[in-house]
């Protein structure tokens, strides 16, 4: 399976890529989905959180309490450390094995973290959706309706812009409207579909 990697920063525009290529019948997994699938009640690595952090890190019904936790590993690097060695592995590991089972001409990983991580290694083609900071910010604004400010600190902790780009095999300007998106990502499909053909394991 010929596997396209998505990735860009904080409000650039991912969602809207990958909604329009599973319009055109594409797989895609998203690391986002998969990252709360595994902490889900019953989920090995959620006991282990409960172990580690105690169980007032759970809600009354039995699940993470996300914002909790974010208190501890945000004034605790050791312990955002901890969390991150023990969900990383376990993600990919679940990564992997719905990406086994897609069945399109070629599947998507769609994440955040795809270079920060090693998710990037599952991937034979690299996508970078990317927008100036200020769109990112009057976007996110705009659709999660959070303050500049949270955006900006968000922004802080992703990889900066031009490192991203170095490692894309493609570049998606996001920095004009919607229709213009439309077409850069018919393209895009058109393009990915050939290099899926052309890889050497394909069917
Ligand atoms: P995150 O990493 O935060 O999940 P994302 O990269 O998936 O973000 P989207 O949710 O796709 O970003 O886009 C952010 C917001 O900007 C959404 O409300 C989306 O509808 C809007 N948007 C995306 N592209 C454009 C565009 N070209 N013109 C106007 N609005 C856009």
């Amino acid at each position: 399976m010929f596997i396209v990697g998505i990735t860009g920063g904080i409000g650039s525009g991912k969602s809207a890529v990958t909604r329009q290529l599973e319009q055109f019948g594409i797989n895609v997994i998203d690391a986002d989905i998969v990252a709360r699938e595994v902490v889900a009640p019953g989920e090995e690595a959620l006991q282990k959180i409960a172990q580690h952090f105690g169980s007032q890190i759970l809600t009354n019904s039995g699940e993470l309490n996300r914002a909790e936790l974010r208190v501890k590993i945000f004034s605790d690097p050791k312990e955002r450390k901890w969390l991150e060695q023990l969900l990383h592995p376990v993600i990919r590991a679940r990564i992997i094995q719905q990406l086994d089972n897609t069945q399109s001409s070629y599947a998507v990983l769609a994440s955040p973290l795809l270079l920060e991580t090693d998710q990037h290694q599952l991937t034979d083609h690299i996508v970078v959706v990317d927008v100036p900071e200020a769109i990112q910010i009057e976007r996110t604004i705009s659709r999660d309706k959070n303050n500049a400010e949270q955006v900006k600190s968000i922004i802080q902790t992703q990889m900066p812009r031009d490192q991203k780009i170095v490692k894309a095999d493609t570049i998606i300007d996001n920095s004009a409207d919607l229709a213009t998106l439309k077409k850069e990502v018919a393209a895009l499909h058109s393009k990915l579909l050939t290099l899926a053909k052309q890889a050497p394991y394909s069917d």
